[in-house]
């Protein structure tokens, strides 16, 4: 049997997210679970569309989630002349006039031919005149120098049926549906069918996985095939992925999401990649065991069936993404330790430049392995730590925030009181001081609520975040001792707390 060779054909055109990653993804993975070769090709044949600098992007991109190709990209814009090519075998076919034509109507005339259609509520279609054209008439075109494209030819009645990979037998017939396609272009570049169709050809492609949006262009397809005499592919199309029931992922829609579809925002925020691939298989089946969270590619490669992808639309559910990233995180974790410490030294040092001097805390070893060692911070990945400021107490000082709504005096009464005991950094000692409150005289008594609040604002600055008690024992009693004596300096001051340059 002939090796699997599979690939990967984005249109350099904008930036790569969801759905063109679990594209590839799927051929990566049908790939190397059969031996089979994964392969890129980058169609940019439409020069209105292509974005300079897209291209490159995408193989970095590739590179970063570790979905590499076998060889050297093939990039369609350098093979234009392997179409015409194609184009001039085709014409001279004996039966070429049963495939293809040249059509030399202006694009006026074709615009009035797409309104009249729209006007009578009927899918526009070109109605074949130049294909009634007399050698006579094209030659006198051609002298005038009039431009021309390139028409396929689709049979009215000769319906494609394939097997698809995933959805079973499938039946089209894209005469019902348009008109006798462009190929080539005015401008002498194919357009994206018949490019797709000859490099798959030339690329020895043995079988296609994408997405569910071009399942009517394979017919058109395998039409090309058959004018060519070349054995198609095999094709599997994946179903549709959705943000929500019904609710396509697409560009438009995304203002409205926190999670951003693009795949370079997670690169930028360094999540870790084999999390965000763990996270787009967790919707759509596709292996042989249960697809549990935190597994790696390679894990992905020795249990994946292609014969077990879902064939309804899949909704990427985002609650998962953190738990994906956090399973993974841990996992990097423990396999290494020292690396994944000092990027998060290396994190320190960028987001909090001023503060890295002397014998600064925030940069020990010991206190950075506590920090990841400690499950109730709950982190997804390491620049959460960083991107919002519910961690910043970790690295900084905090600032004594007082709303107007605060008890100002019930306040100072929870830090002078908890600043006469000796070892308030422990969970026995804090558990004591509440015990030591709830016996108060009614008068006086104080809720959990209440003094856990007070922890927070001194401790930490603001009032979200893990449990309070699991922050007093980490931070210990120095450090709680400190932040109590400066919250209540600054009450006694009247002023709010500045953050401060050193952490001591
Ligand atoms: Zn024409």
């Amino acid at each position: 049997m002939s090796v699997i060779r599979v690939r990967f054909a984005p249109s350099p055109t904008g930036q790569l997210h969801f759905g063109g990653l679990r594209t590839a993804l799927y051929n990566y993975l049908f790939a190397r679970s059969t031996n089979g070769k994964f392969l890129l090709r980058i169609e940019d044949t439409d020069r209105e569309r292509t974005v300079p600098g897209c291209k490159e992007h995408l193989q970095q991109l590739l590179e970063w989630t570790g979905l590499k190709p076998d060889e050297k990209p093939c990039i369609q814009s350098e093979r234009v002349h392997l179409y015409q090519q194609c184009l001039n075998d085709l014409f001279q076919k004996k039966n070429s006039n049963e495939y293809i034509y040249p059509c030399y109507c202006p694009i006026e005339r074709l615009k009035l031919l797409r309104h009249e259609a729209k006007r009578q509520n009927q899918p526009y279609r070109y109605d074949q005149k130049c294909r009634q054209l007399t050698t006579k008439q094209k030659d006198e075109y051609k002298r005038q120098g009039v431009p021309s494209v390139v028409r396929f030819i689709l049979p009215p009645d000769e319906s494609q049926v394939y097997d698809d990979l995933i959805f079973g037998q499938h039946e089209h017939n894209p005469y019902h549906t348009e008109g006798d396609f462009i190929i080539m272009k005015a401008d002498g570049y194919p357009t994206y069918h018949f490019a797709n169709v000859i490099d798959d050809h030339l690329m020895a492609i043995t079988h296609v996985f994408r997405g569910h949006e071009w399942q009517t262009s394979t017919s058109k397809h395998l039409l090309l095939y058959k004018a060519f005499d070349w054995q198609p592919p095999k094709y599997g199309h994946l179903p549709l992925i959705e943000r929500e029931k019904g609710r396509k992922l697409s560009k438009r829609a995304e203002e409205n999401y926190q999670n951003p579809i693009e795949i370079e925002y997670y690169r930028k925020n360094d999540f870790i990649p084999d999390g965000l691939l763990n996270f787009i298989t967790l919707t759509g089946g596709g292996f042989r065991t249960d697809t549990t969270i935190g597994k790696t590619l390679e894990e992905m490669i020795e249990t994946f069936d292609h014969t077990l992808l879902t064939r309804h639309a899949a909704i990427l559910d985002f609650k998962k993404l953190d738990v994906c990233q956090r399973a993974h995180l841990k996992r990097r974790y423990k396999q290494d330790r020292i690396g994944v410490i000092e990027k998060l030294r290396q994190k320190v040092m960028k987001y909090y430049p001023d503060k890295k001097r002397g014998t600064s805390l925030q940069l020990e070893t010991s206190y950075l392995e506590r920090i990841l060692d400690l499950d109730e911070f709950r982190i997804a990945t390491l620049e959460n730590l960083f991107n919002n400021d519910l961690y910043e107490y970790l690295w900084t000082e905090p600032v004594l925030n007082i709303s107007k709504d605060d008890d100002i005096e019930q306040l100072r009464f929870i830090i002078e009181s908890s600043l006469k005991y000796k070892n308030i950094g422990t969970y026995e000692t804090a558990k004591q001081i509440i015990n030591d409150y709830k016996n108060l005289n009614s008068k006086d008594k104080l809720t959990n609520k209440e003094i856990f609040k007070v922890w927070r604002l001194t401790i930490c600055g603001c009032i979200k975040g893990p449990p309070i008690l699991d922050i007093v024992n980490f931070f210990g009693t120095d450090i709680v001792q400190k932040r109590c004596e400066r919250a209540l300096d600054a009450l006694n001051k009247n002023e709010k707390l500045c953050e401060s340059v050193t952490q001591q």
